[in-house]
């Protein structure tokens, strides 16, 4: 992993895989990440077809690439995920989704873009609010009270995604521990469940 960053970023960056890194472990999934991530003041989106609803971070598949938002950058004050503020801990949670996204790139190799664009947002939340500590997890799941798991598999799709990422990420999570947490993991990664976009990534 190259971090372009400062001593603190690269440390965060180093804790995010590690952790990240451990969770797909126990799924059985070795991962060697060969990963950039580059702690930047803004991120911008650049390719739209695969434009991320957060500029909070942002997982380029092509250069196996993150672009991450510094903790100190003005905009942080701005970005409210999960109507929270941001502080340390979300910052370096948001850097873990990213990493699911490249633990993902990584396992999948060639079918990365078989699973729908929704579908890899899904499990990268999942996985993201997995590792949060039991506090922040609470904290969240807290600000969406009437949020379910999703009734079918078939509603992770890019428009439920896109009117609310924040409620997208909920009911994915709430999906994903219903559904056996790595065991659902899995079953995504092998392209087992009815994909409702196959060509919307
Ligand atoms: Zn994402």
């Amino acid at each position: 992993m190259t971090v372009v960053g400062g001593p603190e970023e690269q440390d965060r960056a180093c804790a995010a895989l590690s952790k990240v890194g451990d969770y797909f472990a126990r799924g059985g999934f070795q991962i060697q990440f060969e990963l950039t991530v580059r702690f930047v003041t803004q991120v911008e989106l650049n390719d739209s077809s695969t434009a991320h609803q957060s500029v909070s971070g942002y997982y380029r598949a092509n250069n196996n690439e993150i672009l991450m938002l510094r903790a100190n950058a003005p905009w942080t004050s701005e970005r409210k995920p999960w109507h929270l503020s941001w502080d340390e801990e979300i910052g370096l949670s948001i850097l873990e989704h990213e990493v699911a996204h490249a633990a993902l790139a990584y396992i999948m190799g060639g079918n990365y873009e078989r699973l729908p664009h929704a579908w890899h947002e899904a499990l990268a939340y999942a996985i993201q609010i997995s590792l949060m500590k039991p506090e922040l997890r609470a904290k969240v799941l807290t600000k969406f009270p009437a949020v379910q798991a999703f009734g079918s598999t078939l509603e992770i799709n890019d428009v439920v995604y896109a009117f609310d990422p924040d409620v997208f990420a909920v009911a994915a999570y709430k999906t994903y521990v219903k559904n056996g947490d790595i065991e659902f993991l899995k079953q995504a990664i092998d392209l087992k469940f009815e994909l409702s976009d196959p060509t919307g990534f």
